[in-house]
């Protein structure tokens, strides 16, 4: 196994750190940890408040007291990680003008960056993780194992924020972003505590004119000589199964078309890329090959133990590379492979009810997928199955077709979960039941069986 690598990527606004540093973590199956957008976060929530930016005690209250959560990205709206400020979505309040222009004021006040700098050593110390900003191979993670310090000229980083904001449909002057940036950089540089500047071990990447590709290559390989993992390695998929999926799920799409009458809905809501779950209910043999067969791309599947047994199911379960549960339940070696599966960037698809129930209604979701959720901590894309049952094969092998819709719901994020032991486990069985409550909005009444979707 290769070891865990903390990695810190600092530097100045608009230096390509953000995208150089999800990139990588992607690559690598890390965690992308921004510590701007923390301050930012502090800064926004100084704002809203009316808090003056002057006070530094109020300041540090709420740097110390707020409740700031980065995730995996959401959404495929241009956003690198989801960003929350008490429970609420604020990815892009946080890069408005208002912020952008006072956020380094606030991160000159040193008790705002000894509360924040604490929380980001605590996740950063697990390693893991490419963390960027400005002080973290200065003072947050002074041991990481690899840092870098990307740079580039003004105008090249003027040009690049530029373009980034034309591209999200605004009409910036040039001259005025360039003049933002140098007096942003300027306060970052100069502040008493935690200032601007690279590490002495530092590798100094000057990006003028490189292709964000090559930046990228040049890391891996940094990170492969310090005996990190090499890119695209965790879980994998062998070539038999890759094959496999390639042949049959052409066969499988046009058998369901021809005896059933297919309808797919929410398509817009596949995220781009993973790591995510997809949790779908379940209800006969059918759902996982109906998710299987219609999704964009090929997701990682679980199969319940008993049917590696069945000697039809199995050739394609096997087929496919399906990860085995036993026990019917999740045990905590099926759980690391999951959790190896997004790791890897993966979509997972699960049934969070466990095994098949028979019945169209929902049941409870199973404590051991609260318990993976609370780990992975990516997006729920939540899926809701209506029209098959154990008799759908009969039905439509006499020519019924029966219809079946598979209807997908937008990604999201579930509320962080605080607490030990038994608060915990209640949090984590809520946060299951949440998900159960999104499939139940997308299923007909009568397949609610013991959810009601929110809002009911
Ligand atoms: O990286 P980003 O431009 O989003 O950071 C916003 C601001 O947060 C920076 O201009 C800087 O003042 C502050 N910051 C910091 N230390 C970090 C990360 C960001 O002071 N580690």
């Amino acid at each position: 196994m290769k070891k865990s690598l903390s990695i810190a990527i600092d530097g100045p606004a608009a230096s390509g750190k953000s995208t150089l540093a999800e990139a990588l973590a992607e690559k690598l199956g890390y965690l992308y940890f921004d510590t701007g957008a923390m301050y930012r976060a502090v800064t926004l929530a100084a704002l809203r408040r009316g808090t003056s930016l002057s006070d530094h005690a109020a300041l540090a209250k709420l740097a110390r007291e707020a409740e700031i959560d980065l995730r995996p990205a959401s959404r495929n709206d241009g956003r690198l990680s989801d960003v929350f400020l008490e429970g609420e979505d604020v990815t892009w309040d946080i890069r408005t003008k208002e912020v952008d222009v006072n956020v380094s004021d606030v991160s000159a006040v040193p008790e705002v960056r000894a509360a924040l700098t604490e929380q980001q050593r605590r996740i950063g110390l697990r390693g893991g993780v490419v963390m960027a900003g400005r002080d973290i191979g200065t003072v947050v993670l002074p041991g990481a194992d690899l840092k870098i310090y990307l740079d580039a000229s003004p105008e090249e980083r003027a040009r690049r924020r530029h373009s980034e904001l034309v591209a999200q449909g605004k009409n910036p002057e040039y001259e005025k972003v360039l003049a933002a940036l140098v007096e942003r950089d300027k306060i970052d540089s100069s502040r008493a505590v935690a200032p601007l500047k690279p590490a002495d071990d530092a590798i100094i990447l000057k990006t003028d004119g490189m292709e964000r590709e090559e930046v990228l290559e040049h890391t891996l390989g940094l990170v492969a000589e310090r005996g990190g993992p090499v890119a695209g390695s965790g879980y994998r998929v062998g070539l038999a199964n890759w094959l496999f999926r390639y042949t049959f799920r052409p066969l499988f799409r046009l058998l369901f078309r021809l005896l059933c009458r297919i309808r797919i809905e929410g398509l817009e809501n596949v995220p781009p890329k993973g790591p995510y779950i997809i949790a779908y209910n379940h209800v006969s043999n059918f759902e996982p090959p109906f998710v299987i067969a219609f999704w964009p791309y090929f997701p990682e599947a679980v199969a319940g133990a008993d049917v590696f047994h069945r000697k039809a199911i199995n050739l394609f379960v096997r087929g496919y590379g399906a990860i085995p549960v036993r026990r019917g339940e999740y045990d905590r070696k099926v759980i690391e492979t999951m959790l190896e599966v997004l790791a890897s960037g993966r979509a997972l698809a699960i049934a969070p009810e466990g095994g098949r129930s028979h019945d169209p209604g929902l049941r409870q979701a199973r404590a051991g997928v609260a318990w993976l959720m609370d780990r992975a901590r990516v997006p729920v894309v939540p899926v809701g199955i209506s029209g098959t049952s154990d008799e759908m094969l009969r039905q439509a092998l006499r020519g019924k077709r029966p219809p079946l819709t598979l209807r997908i719901g937008p990604a999201f994020n579930l509320p962080p979960i605080e607490g030990r032991g038994e608060d915990r486990r209640a949090a984590r069985q809520a946060n299951a039941d949440l998900v159960m409550r999104h499939i139940a909005g997308l299923v007909a009444p009568e397949h609610w069986g013991v959810y009601k979707p929110l809002g009911e």
